[in-house]
Order: C-alpha cells, then structure tokens, then sequence
C-alpha cells in the first residue's frame, strides 16, 4: 500500500497521538504503530463505534454498539446523527427535526439541545460522549495506554462554530487537542497524495447521511480546498430507505398503516436494510430479512444487485450533480482531476465506484478502507505534529499574510502567507511621535498593501511607554501562530516591559471562496497597491525627516553655513506642502531632496542626539 513506504523511519521515542473520525453516523481512532498508521480495533471488534448514545431509565449513557442495539428497543431516548447539530441552531435543523424519534430544542443561547429523560444535552457534551468511547476503545486497544494527545477530522465545509463545537467537545472528553483537520485532506494524507510537487484531487466522500465533495490542490505538499460541495440529507441511510420502502411496499398487503408506522418496525426495517444492502456490495444477491419480536413481524425477500443498482442509481446521479457543481466552483473540468479519493462507507458499493469511475474519467482509490481513511489520516497527522517524521512533512499553511498597520497605513506583514503553522515572527518597531506614550496595534489580513484593503482582526493598545524622542521607543511585536490557527500577537517595550497581547483566530468566519478573492484582488491591484503604498512608505519618511528637522531649525540656522541653510529652507518648504500629494514621483524627489538638504544638518546634530538618546536611557533606568 502506498503509504507504507512514506514513513521512512519510526522513533520509538515518539509520544502518541490518537487520529479520531468523529462521523455521523462512525467514528473510529487510529494510531502511528511501526511507522504506519493502524485502526484501533478494541476487543477483536471492527473498530468503527456508532455514534449512537442511549439513555437508559436508570445509570449512565450507552455509547456505540450497545447504544445501537437499544435504538430498536428504545427509539425514544437514542440519540443519533449529533454532527449534524454542532455549533448550530434550532432553525438550522428544522428539517431534520421530523425525522427524529428524539426530541431536539434550544438553549437560551439559541444552540440546539436534546431533551431526553428530563435533561438537555448539547451537541458537544454528547460528541464528547462519542469521543470519550472511541478514546476509551482505543487505549484498551493499545494495551491500556492512555493516549491524550489527538487529532479530530471535521468535514472542509465546516463553519467556525461548527469547529468550535468539535473543540468543545474535545476540550469535555478530556482530550488534548492537537489539531482540528479537514477530512478529504486527511483521506488523501493517508494516501500520501502530500508526496506528489502539484496536483489536484477530488474526494469523494459517500458517508451514513450526507454527502461531500472537496477539490483539493497540493502544492508542495500542502493541501488546499478549492471547493467543496454536497448534500446533506444524502447518504447510506437514502440507501437503506429504498429497503425499506421496498418492504413497506411489499407489506403493505398484510399489516396496516399503523404498523408499518410503527417506530419499532421502522428501526428493525432499518438494521435489515443496512445488513442487506452492505451484503449487496460483496453478493449479486442477499436477503432482506426483516424480524420484530414485539409485534410478530417476520418476513423475508432475496433482493437482487441489479434490482438494488436500478433503484440506487438516482441516489449517486445526485452525488455527481454536486460534483459538477464543485468542478464549476473551482473552474476546472473533470478531466483536470489529477487523484479521485473515495472516502465513506457507501463507496464500497460497486455502482458508485463505476459511477465515479466513470464521471472523472479515472479510477479512485480504493486500496485502503473507505470508512477508514479519515481517521489513518488523522493519525498521520497527530504523529507529525508530536514530532514524528515523515520523509516530507505535512503542515498547515496560513492562507492569507498576517502583518500590522504601520505610519501612514501601510501594512508591516510578519507571517507572509503559505508559511506553515505553527510559527513565531518578532519584528522590532519604534514611534513616530516625541514624548509617544502609547502605540495602537491593528492587526491585519490579506495580500493588499494598504490596511483600508486588508481584512481588520483585531486592534490593541500598548500603553506605559515612557517619553522619549520620536524613533527611540524600541517595541518588539511578536507573532505567534498556534497548530490550530490561533493567533497571539504581543507587543513589549524593551525599556519598561510594558506589554500588551491579544489573541484572534484569523482564519474565523472566513471561507475559502473569501480567501480565493482576497487572493484574486491582491494579483489584480498588483501594480496599483504597489504605487499607494510606496507613496504611503514615501510620505510617512518624509513626514519623519520633516519632523527631524524641524525639531532643530534653531541649531540649524546658528550652526549651518548660509548655503546650506538656504538649500535646507527650500526644501523644508516644499516638503511641508507634500503632505497631500499622490504623485509617487514628486514625493520621492522631495523625500531625496529633503534627505540632501539636510546631510549637513545631520551631521551636526550627530553627537549631540546621541548623547542626549543616552542621557534619556540613563535617566529611565535609575
Ligand atoms: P460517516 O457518515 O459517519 O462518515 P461512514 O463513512 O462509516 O460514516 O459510512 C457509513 C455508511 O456506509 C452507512 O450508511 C453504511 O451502511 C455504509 N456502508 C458500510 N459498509 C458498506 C458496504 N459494504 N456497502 C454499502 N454501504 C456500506
Ligand atoms: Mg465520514
């Protein structure tokens, strides 16, 4: 398989990290072990835990197999399908809400809840239940260790309070969150697409309930969303429904509409379905089996593939509907599809394989397990950022350039954009006013040159800074860009350690599509951002020696000899009026002019600036 052969070496040394799928409708942990990333299969079981939780009458929650089990017994108080619900609201879930057998409502806050037994539980406390199983699962896997470290998948089109939820819910399962990944980019990790310079691939995600597309670029080994699109009411469980429609069809003449109503039925029909469906992917044929113990229901039919493919075959229509779309955002055609990933349980049917074979013109993947790429991904991933090695790494890059405003409102970028996280960038600054004893931080996004076009995160002020001659103020502003996109930027004046620190996360409420035309802007204002801000560095330069100078005109007329004075005079007046101008050139040569002009100055005033920057230092520091 190809990814056995990227992991060059295997450092025993190396701490744990657990890659953690937290699905709709599975989830499942993998690890790093010898240099390969490896399912955590608890117990001889297949790994994957139902993200199912039920509530029994008495004692703690059911998660996973036992859960499930329970759905048929017990609809009411099952819990399933809790991602759909992070970080949303009621209104979000309007639709799904009928569907339920559970019940869903809001908190004050307007997150939706589920009300069980008496109690309300949030989408994260109950993915923290999710989570805390599959941990649990996965330590007893490795033996008893007790991995803390992880890395959790999200799908690419995850809004931030989406991923804040899934944080949250880490952060409540007592997991020590490494990173939050996208899936499609953790499936193609664990093919070792990162490998390839340059290229552009297509995953294609066919899970339990929804649907995903991502077309991703590599470049260097770094991933990047070019578009993503879906459904998310289309997945295995429209599968499953064709079964059991077939069933009610066919019923229909011996049990009544309350019957096959029935919340019992349904649930039975459900798991006969799926069983049946899954024995189709291997078998031109396999029986539907249907058995409920409660009501007396027994009833049987072989359902054969060409059947199952004939009735499924509007099912992925729909998928490549999506995948149309997604191509067209991207601007690319299918056959600019450089790798085709197949992620999700349901690419294990053959007529999605072939449908997708077809549509892109190439064959998927399909060597590693498709319900299983996500978390041996993510368990690349975990294992690079403890340290780990890998012939090439694989790191996040910021999308866009992380920088502040400086004079004349140009925008000093420290972390230029592509600079993989995390990273740290200190860049020294000084102030533009005599006797400045505060400067205003604004902390800018973007590629543009002049901050009115750059994207505003944040604004803070460092204050405590003791008087003292413009440019003498020595302020280090250090950036530092977390694993998980967290910006913290922290300003300090050497002299006193006043400091000042803020912390935003850069990347929040920003989609790729904004990103692509901050990106877009910046290539087509080139030329024009160029000239603004070289006029903007020209004017606050000017503005500087204007200053400078004018501080020292007495010293200037006793000292200089009358030539020089008159040629400083000159070019003093004329730089005074310069302050509105536009023109890049004239600014330039009245800067250049100004800076001849006062050469002799300069040199007078030399020794005693020097001397008296001293005096100043001296001063503070007793
Ligand atoms: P999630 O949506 O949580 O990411 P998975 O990727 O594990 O879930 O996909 C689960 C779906 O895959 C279920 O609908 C399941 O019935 C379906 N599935 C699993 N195995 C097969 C199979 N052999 N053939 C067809 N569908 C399958
Ligand atoms: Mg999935």
């Amino acid at each position: 398989m190809a990814y056995l052969e990227l992991n060059v070496l295997n450092n025993s040394q190396t701490p744990m990290a657990m890659g953690i799928d937290l699905g709709t409708t599975f989830s499942l942990a993998a690890v790093m072990r010898d240099g390969r990333p490896v399912i955590l299969h608890p117990e001889g079981g297949s790994g994957s835990v139902p993200s199912v939780i039920h509530f029994p009458e008495h004692g703690p929650p059911a998660v996973g197999r036992a859960a499930r089990d329970q759905a048929l017994a017990d609809p009411t108080h099952t819990v399933f399908s809790v991602k759909r619900y992070m970080g949303r609201g009621l209104a979000d879930c309007e639709a799904d809400r009928e569907r339920l057998p559970y019940r869903v409502t809001e908190t004050e806050h307007g997150v939706a809840q589920v009300d069980i037994r008496g109690k309300s539980y949030t989408p994260q406390e109950l993915s923290a239940l999710i989570l805390m199983r599959v941990h649990d699962l996965g330590c007893r896997a490795l033996g008893g260790d007790d991995v803390r470290r992880a890395v959790i998948t999200v799908p690419a089109y995850f809004d931030d309070a989406q991923r804040q939820a899934t944080r949250d819910a880490a952060r409540l399962a007592g997991l020590e969150l490494l990173r939050i990944i996208n899936e499609p980019t953790a499936a193609s990790l664990a093919y070792g697409l990162d490998q390839r310079e340059d290229g552009i691939v297509a995953v294609y995600d066919l899970g339990g309930g929804t649907f995903d597309i991502s077309i991703l670029s590599i470049e260097d080994g770094v991933f990047r969303v070019l578009a993503t699109a879906g459904d998310t009411r289309l997945g295995g469980d429209d599968f499953d429904a064709l079964l059991v429609d077939l069933a009610r069809r066919e019923l229909a003449a011996e049990l009544d509409e309350q019957a096959l109503r029935d919340p019992a039925f349904l649930q039975g029909a459900r798991l006969a379905a799926e069983r049946c469906k899954r024995e189709l992917s291997i078998h031109p044929q396999a029986e539907l089996h249907i058995s409920i113990p409660s009501s007396g229901v027994q009833w049987r039919r072989t359902v054969s593939r060409a059947e199952f493919d004939a009735w499924s075959a509007p099912l992925i229509e729909r998928t490549l509907h999506c995948c149309a779309k997604a191509l067209a955002d991207a601007k690319l055609d299918a056959k600019a599809i450089d790798e085709v990933v197949l992620v999700g349980g349901s690419t294990r049917s053959p007529l999605v394989r072939s449908e997708v074979a077809k549509y892109f013109g190439r064959l998927p993947h399909t060597e590693l397990n498709p319900d299983e790429v996500v978390a041996l991904g993510a368990a690349i991933q975990g294992h690079i950022l403890v340290g780990g090695t890998r012939d090439i790494l694989l790191l996040d890059v910021t999308p866009l350039s992380l920088g502040v405003e400086t004079m004349g409102g140009a925008i000093s970028v420290l972390v230029p954009r592509n600079s993989t996280v995390p990273c740290s960038v200190t860049e020294g600054f000084t102030t533009y006013a005599d006797n400045q004893t505060g400067i205003e931080f604004h902390v800018l996004q973007g590629e543009r040159e002049l901050a009115q076009d750059c994207r505003s995160l944040a604004r803070f002020t460092l204050k405590g800074i003791p008087p003292m001659p413009a440019g003498m103020a020595r302020v280090a502003v250090r950036f530092h860009l977390d694993a998980d996109g967290v910006l913290t930027v922290k300003a300090r004046e050497e002299s006193t350690g006043a400091t000042a620190e803020i912390e935003v996360q850069p990347t929040h409420g920003l989609t790729d599509a904004e990103v692509e035309t901050m990106l877009r802007d910046s290539y087509a204002h080139a030329q024009e951002d160029f000239d603004k801000r070289r006029l903007a560095d020209l004017r606050t330069e000017l503005g500087v020696m204007l200053q400078a100078t004018e501080k020292n005109l007495a010293v200037a007329r006793a000292e200089l000899d009358p030539e020089s004075w008159a040629e400083l005079e000159t070019a003093l007046e004329a730089a005074r009026g310069a302050a509105e101008s536009s023109d890049v050139l004239a600014t330039q040569a009245l800067r250049d002019g100004l800076e001849r002009a006062s050469t002799p100055l300069a040199a007078l005033l030399m020794d005693s600036v020097a001397k008296s920057a001293l005096r100043d230092r001296t001063l503070d520091e007793v």
